[in-house]
């Protein structure tokens, strides 16, 4: 039976053990890092992150030597799988070299979120104090005990995988990670491919229609969001640092991005889902996606960027999508999305599109947003670049439709 997760936040009062248990957890991952040279430089690469060696026994001789004498083992596992994972996908951008100079996870930290696994975690209910989750540390060590709202499902937490202890510009919160499991759904033949693009978030195409997911109200709250921290960083810097009047600003400051941000990622929810819940009624049986591995080498950080959807938004609508999609039964497959924007879909010459339509000497002409998601499509499908003989294919085409999120622009 497939399963997919969901996760849910909920924000928490500090106490003070919090930012001692992420402190541990930063620890462990420093570790890792130490260990990490260790372990290369036994097998004779002293200058690890240039040449390496990752064999197979190299997990297990890092998780021997990790200790800590306050997080619970399986906390400190997390911390190590999350090590590892950083290392694996660091040597697959390495040998695949989408991207230039890729760093390798051994930047230390000094907090990093804590993971509790469920054996870690406890839910008590029908006490004086009300419903409570309680999450272990070390053996020997209290129990953290925080509080739950009194709205909050304990029917689910049955469900729950992980609770993840984070920190975030001035604000604890704990993420429940919940595994379902679903009935096979039938699904469609049909086949979209999807341009995450700067412009829009997303674009698809299914052979005939193409669909905009409009990114204007997203894009919006990234303006004011550089707005907000321009105008805070100026105000701070007036300030002598760690000063009453520092503190308050930057609390401000910090309130400020968190609320934004969280506008940002409901957007990013709601136009994922609106996509998904699309392809499901058109009868979508996969979901093509360009690869996005090597975006941040084509993205310029300066100016642009205020006016391009930001980086992480990339990742995360991929994210979103992913697993959106797979809830439904629906395939994901990602390809190298590689000259899709520039070619044209039905003579595969090669012309970098320079306003809002893509005209080609052979007479095709589109939306440029669709010819993406059009050869995101066929190049899934094997036909990239192949001559179309047959008009019969664009005949049918239909100019893309717009999708706005119906949300009010922010204001500052
Ligand atoms: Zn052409």
């Amino acid at each position: 039976m497939p399963s997919f997760y969901r996760t849910q936040t909920l924000k928490i009062e500090e106490q003070p053990m919090f930012s001692e248990v992420n402190a541990a957890s930063g620890a462990v991952w420093n570790d890792c890092c130490s260990q990490m040279d260790m372990y290369q430089w036994h097998r004779g690469y002293p200058h690890a992150h240039n040449h390496f060696y990752f064999g197979k026994d190299c997990e297990g001789w890092i998780d021997k030597k990790l200790s800590n004498p306050l997080l619970h083992s399986q906390s400190r596992q997390a911390v190590r799988e999350r090590y590892f994972k950083s290392w694996k996908s660091y040597a697959a951008l390495k040998k695949s070299g989408s991207i230039q100079k890729p760093k390798p996870p051994n930047k230390r930290k000094n907090y990093l979120t804590t993971r509790f696994k469920k054996s870690a975690i406890r839910f008590v209910e029908g006490t004086l104090f009300g419903k409570r989750v309680e999450l272990s540390l070390a053996q020997g060590q209290p129990k953290i005990d925080i509080p739950l709202p009194s709205n909050f499902d304990m029917s689910k937490a049955e469900h729950i995988a992980t609770i993840d202890l984070c920190y975030n510009y001035g604000q604890w919160t704990l993420h429940f990670s919940y595994r379902y499991e679903t009935e096979t759904p039938e699904i469609g033949e049909k086949v979209i491919g999807v341009d995450i693009g700067e412009i829009h978030p997303i674009v698809s195409h299914d052979g005939t229609d193409t669909r905009i997911f409009n990114g204007r109200y997203i894009r919006s709250l990234y303006r004011l969001r550089n707005k907000v921290l321009a105008e805070f960083s100026q105000a701070i810097s007036r300030c002598k640092r760690h000063s009453k009047r520092w503190w308050q600003l930057t609390r401000r400051k910090w309130k400020r991005i968190r609320k934004i941000d969280n506008q940002i990622k409901d957007g990013l929810h709601k136009q994922t889902t609106k996509f998904v819940k699309y392809c499901q009624t058109q009868g979508v049986g996969t979901i093509v996606l360009g690869d996005l591995t090597g975006i941040r080498n084509t993205l310029n950080y300066g100016k642009r960027a205020n006016q391009k959807l930001h980086q992480w938004a990339f990742g995360k609508i991929a994210e979103l999508i992913t697993y959106k999609a797979k809830s439904l039964g629906i395939k994901v497959k990602t390809i190298d999305e590689s000259y899709t924007s520039q070619t044209c879909p039905k003579c595969g010459d090669r012309k970098k599109p320079t306003n809002r339509n893509y005209t080609c000497t052979c007479g095709f002409k589109y939306h440029r947003d669709g010819v993406g998601a059009i050869n995101i499509r066929r190049k899934y499908l094997g036909h990239f670049g192949d001559p179309v003989v047959a008009e019969t294919d664009f005949v049918r085409m239909t100019p893309p439709l717009g999708f706005r999120l119906e949300v009010p622009v922010a204001s500052s």
